[in-house]
């Protein structure tokens, strides 16, 4: 990965490249940002910029032999230790080594990717996952081997606050004093959970958040998302990457567009059962299906609204939408929907705060039916 593809941070990169160029290469370092907002991914684009025979200025080369190993993160020189949990076909003394292709697989389709994605991939939604003392052998042993190719080794390890606690003793020593040209980089969203043992020993590069722009930047310049749902994603998305990509996923939105419409119909009907029901159901969705959700109400709500004004040029959406939102548009009142989207955009917030997801949807819908159903 290069710099270049890292969203935002550009003063972080900036520090980061001249350190490197200056001699200063602290032996152990902890990438810290919130969940989806690039440690990973600027992990990966210092370590490449360390091993590329042909530093530019800003950034890695992209195709000398070393960075072409790392874009396909097959360094030899990159020992990578990640979270798991011991699946039937392990063996008793499993290790992240165990997870290693799935890992490259799973950064390289996505370097933004959160835990739970990691974990589905994986199989071990399920499972409590760490880091084992098993890896952390491994790496105290692997780490004192020679470079292969002569220049530095690298110990990335994602997650470092999932340690096992008999893990961390083990490796105190090395991230302490590691042998020469050895170098740790710790990708952590939770710093405060890591034990302070190893939070001690590492020197802190904080990431900020990703710039609103960027994140809307992307959406519509690498997934031709159109500028006024980017625009929603971004608001809601609040900085995370990785939930704004899977936002703008067509696919993954149809189970929130089938959702969506579960709902007004029981709305419409002012039927209060199948509504509590309802929010059962969407309690039991995960946290990206509830937000994408509620992106999609904010959508259509909108776009019942342009309708209303007969604003069409402003409109954006699809044939299918067009028709429900022929009548659809006929039952709202714009006052009482612009209030709804902001009660909307508070429950996003509150969803992502760990409030309660069933008793949100239930005072939403509670809040709605009066409005529909007074209108029909
Ligand atoms: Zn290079």
């Amino acid at each position: 990965m290069k710099f270049a593809d890292v969203l935002g941070n550009t003063e972080v990169k900036q520090t980061l490249i001249a350190g490197i160029n200056a001699g200063r290469v602290p032996h152990a370092q902890l990438f810290v940002s919130r969940e989806g907002g690039g440690n990973l991914a600027m992990a990966l684009a210092y370590a490449q910029y360390i091993f590329c025979a042909d530093k530019r200025e800003n950034d890695s080369c992209g195709v000398c032999d070393g960075c072409r190993k790392m874009l396909r993160l097959v360094h030899p020189d990159l020992f990578m230790a990640m979270p798991g949990s011991k699946r039937e076909s392990d063996p008793k003394e499993w290790s992240s080594k165990h997870f290693i292709e799935p890992f490259r697989e799973a950064v390289l389709a996505n370097p933004y990717l959160s835990l739970e994605d990691w974990l589905e991939h994986t199989g071990l939604q399920d499972k409590v996952v760490s880091i084992n003392a098993q890896t952390a052998n491994e790496i105290v042993h692997d780490m004192q081997m020679k470079s292969f190719l002569g220049s530095y080794k690298i110990c990335l390890i994602w997650l470092p606050e999932l340690f096992y606690p008999t893990a961390v003793p083990k490796l105190l020593k090395i991230i302490e004093e590691p042998p020469a040209n050895t170098l740790f980089l710790l990708v952590s969203e939770n710093p405060d959970k890591i034990m302070a043992t190893i939070l001690s020993r590492t020197q802190t590069v904080k990431l900020n958040k990703i710039p609103d722009f960027e994140i809307m930047d992307a959406l519509m310049n690498r997934f031709g998302v159109e500028m006024q749902r980017a625009q929603e994603i971004v608001n809601i998305s609040d900085g995370d990457y990785n939930r704004a990509k899977w936002l703008s996923n067509e696919e993954s939105n149809s189970q929130s567009v089938n959702l969506f419409r579960e709902w007004m119909l029981a709305v419409y009907q002012g039927n209060i059962p199948q509504l509590l029901q309802f929010s059962e159901k969407f309690h039991g969705e995960n946290h990206d299906v509830q937000k994408n959700f509620l992106v999609y109400a904010l959508h259509l709500f909108r776009e019942s609204i342009i309708k209303v004004s007969g604003a069409e040029d402003l409109a954006r959406n699809t044939s299918s939408e067009r028709v429900f939102l022929e009548k659809f548009a006929k039952t709202i009142n714009p006052e009482a929907i612009i209030e709804i989207r902001g009660v909307i955009d508070d429950m996003v917030w509150q969803l992502d705060r760990h409030a309660n997801a069933k008793m949100l949807m239930t005072a939403l819908s509670l809040r709605m039916v009066p409005i529909f159903v007074k209108k029909k």
